[in-house]
């Protein structure tokens, strides 16, 4: 294999004949390497030449007809300034080569000494160095360029003397002009906000004796206009063969307006958008705190008080959300002006809000409080041109030595505002351990609930409902059963509100009604009659909220081939009432559907003609409470009798609940009542009894009454 030979073109000015022929000959010596000789004799040929052409180096001679000393070489590097220069000098004058070198020579040979290989390698080093400091030059430009367009500001330190490189724009991020700062080390440090002074002498020093691989600081620090921005400064320490740090360099980054943003972000997640209150988030937080006091001194005893609006949903759906918004600002406003410097009021959603009452002397002192706050819930509100008027039921957990986390005590006390809220609007409740068992109950019952569903654990039963008058089997009532595994059979009043207070609400009604569809179809199928056989099932006023609840039912109807008319839906009054007009546009798609409404427990709720004016019902259930006193009390007599009326007036038929003797049977057939059920008929049946059941009543012979009455 060949060596690879280099090409190199060479500017030789040199006058004297000889010499330059001695130059070429030297050049042809040097192996792996082929120069290109163009010669001049004269300087200023030679330099226009270099001008315009590209040379790897030029041998230059220092005396020259046209051009003699230091001048030539010059000359010659302002033409050519990328190409490295190597002056030829005579014997006597070496002081001129030096001075060559500072004028952008690379180097300087003395003729007399110069051959082959000298000359070669001359060349080579000439053109390498050179190279090299062209590439230097370009990345001290393109790190000049780079700081000088930099958002960060750069500092360099130098640690054995305190002295410091700054950036223009490190000057800039503080409101300085290039010639302000003096190149020292404190016109940094002084300048650091004293708050965060500590935290960086601390990363300073932790890098600086090594503990850390670079410096990293945030901070804030004050401008020449005595302003405070928040910086980021990084940095690295170059070290001596000791170890120690000699000089340090980084940058310097302006984060104010992140440091904003993060601020308020924090104030975001830690405060109610619409009143700027606390909360959730930063209520726990302060409670976490009064706990924390308090375990270390129990002195220091403090409550949490739990609000919940009452009647806030009517207002909020009458007049409307920004009246609803309206309310809650002033109600934050009076439970302000109620409370302590020291207390922390919180929304913590909705119309719930929360007090951590500091400082209290006992249970007495919070009633105290609890009372003035409710005085003041209970002056009018003027929202727009309305007279708004409200209260609030009030759950209180005082701090005991049991609370271990912040979170139990609001529960507490949303227990116990839940057992106020029962008993009545404006009123309040002081959480006790009655009320805790009660909640662990609950909590026991629901997480067994969740199971129930899937463990194929609810059942459902279904009561007869018969014509009084012919005592035919009209159809049934579905009722829900809970087979426990340990409780045994539970009945609905002890589960069905846990279901409806939670998530099980809406998967465990459509369970019953797909449960019940489906035996309806078939004992529609074993005992056809006319009219069908029909099935009556309690719904939850939370299913009458999910849009698709008409379209749903029809789509179960059509699977089980039932005729809408078949199904009879049981809605009480508290549903309409506690909902309002959400329920009523599903009720009048059901209605759309042909699916019957019935309206359960008829009396017992408060406003109940105003409800009937509401909305068409099919038929009126007479709540068992009436029917069950009718043969003591005349006054139920009257109501049951006006209730039929009723209906037959509004074009309802009635169904009589818990008809129990055939006593109460004789009357309410004298009172012509269409439909009833109860014990008397039949206790609600396991489904496999249903088909006996139907077996011997189906066609029942001629109805005996008794006699007396
Ligand atoms: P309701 O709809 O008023 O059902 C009638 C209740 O009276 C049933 O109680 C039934 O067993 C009882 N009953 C019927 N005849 C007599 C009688 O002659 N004497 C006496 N003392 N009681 C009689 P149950 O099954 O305990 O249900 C209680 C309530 O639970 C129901 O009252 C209904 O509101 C609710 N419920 C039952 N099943 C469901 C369901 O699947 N979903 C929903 N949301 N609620 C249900
Ligand atoms: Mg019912
Ligand atoms: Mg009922």
């Amino acid at each position: 294999m060949s060596e690879q030979v280099v090409t190199c073109r060479v500017l030789l000015v040199e006058d004297i004949e000889s010499e330059a022929a001695l130059v070429a000959k030297n050049l042809r010596r040097v192996s792996g390497w082929r120069f290109l000789i163009e010669h001049f004799d004269r300087l200023t040929p030679g330099v226009e030449r270099a001008r315009h052409a590209r040379y790897d180096v030029v041998l230059l001679d220092l005396n020259l007809p046209d051009g003699a000393g230091i001048e030539v070489c010059q000359r010659m590097h302002a033409a050519a300034p990328h190409t490295p220069i190597i002056v030829l000098t005579n014997q006597n004058s070496p002081e001129l080569g030096l001075k060559a070198l500072r004028e952008g020579a690379q180097d300087y040979l003395i003729k007399r000494e110069v051959d082959g290989p000298l000359l070669g390698r001359a060349i080579r080093y000439a053109i390498e160095r050179h190279r090299g400091e062209q590439a230097l030059r370009a990345s001290e430009q393109r790190y000049a360029l780079a700081v000088s367009g930099a958002n960060d500001g750069i500092w360099d330190w130098n640690v054995r003397d305190g002295t410091a490189y700054y950036s223009a724009r490190w000057k800039a991020i503080l409101g300085y002009a290039e010639c302000d700062v003096s190149e020292r080390i404190a016109e940094w440090l002084e300048r650091i906000d004293q708050r965060d002074r500590e935290r960086f002498d601390e990363a300073m020093s932790q890098h600086l004796e090594g503990q850390t691989g670079f410096f990293e600081c945030e901070y804030r620090i004050v401008t020449r206009g005595g302003e405070i921005r928040w910086v980021a400064s990084r940095g690295v320490a170059i070290r001596d063969d000791a170890g120690a740090a000699s000089r340090m360099a980084g940058s310097m980054t302006d984060i104010t307006r992140r440091k904003e943003t993060e601020t308020r972000l924090l104030h975001e997640a830690m405060h109610d958008a619409l009143t700027g209150l606390p909360n959730r988030n930063l209520f726990i937080d302060r409670l976490d705190l009064g706990l924390r006091r308090y375990r270390r001194d129990p002195s220091k005893q403090f409550a949490v008080l739990f609000f919940d609006i009452d009647r806030f949903k009517h207002v909020n759906d009458s007049l409307g959300h920004a009246a609803g918004d309206e309310l809650l600002l002033q109600i934050a406003g009076r439970l302000l002006a109620c409370l302590r410097p020291g207390d922390t009021l919180a929304r913590l959603g909705g119309d719930e809000f929360a007090v951590v009452l500091n400082d209290i002397g006992g249970a007495t002192d919070v009633i105290y409080v609890v009372e003035r706050l409710q005085a003041s819930l209970a002056q009018v509100f003027e929202i727009d041109v309305h007279l708004v008027y409200t209260s609030a039921s009030i759950g209180i957990a005082i701090s005991s030595e049991s609370y271990r986390r912040p979170e139990e005590m609001l529960r507490d006390a949303d227990i116990a505002m839940y057992r106020a809220k029962g008993t009545g609007q404006a009123t309040y409740a002081v959480f006790d351990s009655a009320m805790h068992d009660h909640a662990m109950f609950q909590h026991r019952m629901e997480t067994d609930l969740r199971r129930a569903l899937d463990k194929g654990e609810l059942e459902v039963y279904y009561q007869p409902i018969l014509a009084i008058e012919t005592q035919c089997v009209m159809g049934f009532e579905a009722l829900l059963r809970w087979r426990h595994p340990s409780r045994g059979l539970v009945l609905p009043d002890d589960f069905i509100g846990i279901v409806e207070d939670t998530s099980l609400v809406v998967p465990v009604g459509w369970w019953v009604l797909d449960r019940a569809c489906r035996q309806l179809a078939k004992w529609q199928h074993l005992f056809p009659q006319t009219p069908p056989l029909s099935m009556s099932i309690n719904v939850s006023g939370k299913l009458f909220l999910t849009d698709d609840m008409a379209k749903r039912l029809a789509a179960l109807l059509e699977d089980h081939g039932l005729q809408p008319a078949s199904l009879h839906l049981e809605i009480t009054e508290r549903v309409v009432m506690d909902h309002g007009d959400l329920v009523l546009s599903t009720l009048a798609d059901l209605r759309e559907l042909g699916v019957r409404l019935h309206v359960d427990d008829f009396g017992t709720g408060y406003s109940s003609l105003t409800y009937l004016q509401r909305f068409h019902y099919d038929a009126l259930k007479i709540d068992r409470s009436f029917v069950s006193t009718m043969v003591e009390s005349k006054d139920s007599v009257a109501i049951v009798q006006a209730l039929i009326s009723l209906g037959a007036t509004l074009g309802m038929t009635v169904v009589a609940e818990g008809i129990e003797s055939a006593e109460q049977l004789r009357r309410l057939r004298q009172m012509h009542c269409p439909a009833g059920q109860g014990f008397w008929f039949s206790k609600p049946l396991q489904q496999d009894a249903v088909s006996d059941y139907l077996r011997q009543n189906q066609n029942p012979g001629p109805v005996l009454l008794p006699a007396t009455g």
